[in-house]
């Protein structure tokens, strides 16, 4: 029998089975015990020190134990806490992203996933390099700066030099004033060597969902395919940061499995990652399953509804302050709002989920890997962010300045976030107003960043950011940062 143990480097001892088990029923014990719940409550706050603020988190046990308190009040302290832990470590900032579809060519039989082998109703597409760079430009002409791609898994269709020529490609396009200066990459666990590859290649976050921890149901919602091998992907974050990519991405997806069960090993392989590496995930996202062309979310029996989602969002934020919390178009404008205040601090905007959806005038729905929930275009989306009090960021500085991995962590801890991150999002957003927005978001955006520029508390800071928007502002000069 497996021994919990998150220092292993075995799946099945560090994301394990047993502990996952006990923690639900100490967990279930202690929902009602107030005194418990309210001390784990004021551990999770965060902390005023000399240098900044600091938040301890919570360990598995202890968060599981916030996720099942069903006590009214308790969880109104939860999303309160979630939310001063969001503005002490990230600001009112959100940084914005899209997801670029590579190829849905797959050997893979995920059952929740449209792109599956044996789905032959769906037509089988990979971009050139020529419909890469004419979906980068559309991307660019939208004002997007940083992009997750995304394929699916097929060794022969798209290996490993077909996602690294495609970020090469990526890289390479300047059209007008526009570049992405950051990829993240979601693609199928791979070896150690392949992931030297793409951190030489200059990628951003390494992205990986888990999809179930719970090992028997994974093997059956992924029956066929190098998928179906549970140890290896659960591995794989390890390999990655062997590789040198020290900023990974971890998900699951909800309405897979019971959404406990699935926390639970969210946060402990958070914590195995802390303990093994070091660092903790650098984000964690949030999808819930879609309606998709073959593909019906109720067909799982674990659906769940907009309020635990809201809890689990919230629970995630206490137990690992310093991980950043990922929110997709798959979720509609409400649901977003609701979560943004909950300590989510990047989305998704105007995204198309479909291989060469952004060169198409209209949403493309045949090679979708799922139904697109928030339909509105960028300018929409950034407007909105700023009228619900948030600055929309397109900044990539942190991993172009070597602050990745523990680094961006202590930039964090050390509350430096008002000095640099917030700064770097003024002008990022400045950029976009100049380049890409419509009349009336482009004035709403100056009044926003007159108001936060005040906020920066380093004098000669102010004055460097003044001094680059008004640049943004009379030319042609981008990419300025801290
Ligand atoms: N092929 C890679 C893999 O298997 O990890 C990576 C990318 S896949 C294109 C991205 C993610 O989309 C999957 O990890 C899965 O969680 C999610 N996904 C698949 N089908 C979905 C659905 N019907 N609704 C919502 N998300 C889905």
């Amino acid at each position: 029998m497996a021994i919990y143990n998150p220092k292993s480097l075995k799946a099945e001892e560090f994301i394990n089975h047993d502990e996952i088990l006990e923690t639900l029923q100490y967990a279930e014990a202690n929902k009602h015990n107030v005194e418990l719940i309210d001390a784990l409550l004021e551990k999770a706050r965060p902390k005023k020190t000399e240098t900044g603020c600091v938040c301890s988190g919570l360990t598995h046990r202890e968060a599981s134990v916030l996720l099942a308190c069903d006590i009214p009040e308790k969880v109104e302290k939860i999303y309160e806490i979630a939310e001063e832990i969001k503005l002490a470590f990230y600001g009112n900032r959100i940084v914005i992203f899209a997801p670029l579809y590579l190829s849905n060519y797959c050997v893979n039989g995920c059952v929740y996933c449209p792109y599956h082998l044996k789905n032959k109703t769906i037509p089988r597409k990979k971009l050139t390099p020529e419909e890469v760079k004419a979906e980068v430009i559309a991307l660019q002409d939208m004002g997007h700066k940083r992009l997750a791609i995304e394929a699916g898994e097929d060794p022969v269709n798209n290996p490993i030099e077909y996602i690294l020529e495609c970020i090469k490609t990526i890289y390479s396009i300047h059209h007008k004033n526009g570049a992405i200066r950051r990829v993240n990459v979601n693609i199928a666990a791979t070896t150690v060597e392949n992931y030297r590859k793409l951190k030489e290649a200059g990628i951003g976050t390494y992205i990986l969902f888990q999809e179930t921890y719970h090992k028997e149901n994974y093997l059956a919602l992924h029956p066929t395919g190098p998928k179906h091998d549970y140890d290896y992907h659960t591995e794989a974050m390890d390999r990655a940061m062997e590789g040198g990519i020290d900023d990974v991405g971890l998900g699951v997806l909800f309405g897979l499995d019971r959404y406990k069960y699935e926390f639970a090993g969210l946060m402990m392989h958070a914590e195995h990652l802390e303990a093994v590496h070091g660092v903790g995930p650098h984000t964690i996202s949030v999808p819930r399953v879609k309606r998709a062309d073959d593909i019906n979310p109720d067909d799982f029996g674990n659906s769940i509804d907009d309020e635990t989602f809201a809890k689990i969002t919230a629970c995630i934020r206490l137990a690992v302050p310093y991980t950043g919390i990922i929110i997709s178009t798959r979720e509609s404008e409400e649901v977003r709002s609701k979560l943004l205040r909950l300590g989510v601090s990047q989305v998704s905007g105007a995204s198309r989920t479909s291989v060469g959806g952004y060169t198409q005038e209209e949403r493309p729905h045949d090679t979708e890997q799922f139904d697109v929930s928030d339909q509105r275009t960028l300018d929409e989306v950034v407007r909105w962010l700023m009228d619900n009090g948030h600055i929309p960021s397109f900044c990539t500085a942190c991993y172009r300045e070597g602050r990745t991995g523990d680094r961006f962590m202590s930039l964090c801890k050390t509350g430096q976030i008002l000095n640099c991150c917030h700064p770097n999002a003024l002008m990022t957003l400045s950029e976009y107003l100049e380049d890409y927005a419509s009349p009336e978001t482009k004035e709403r955006g100056y009044e926003v960043i007159a108001e936060e520029l005040n906020r920066i508390p380093k004098e000669k800071v102010r004055q460097i950011a003044e001094q680059n928007i008004d640049w943004i502002r009379g030319s042609d000069r981008r990419d300025f940062r801290f």
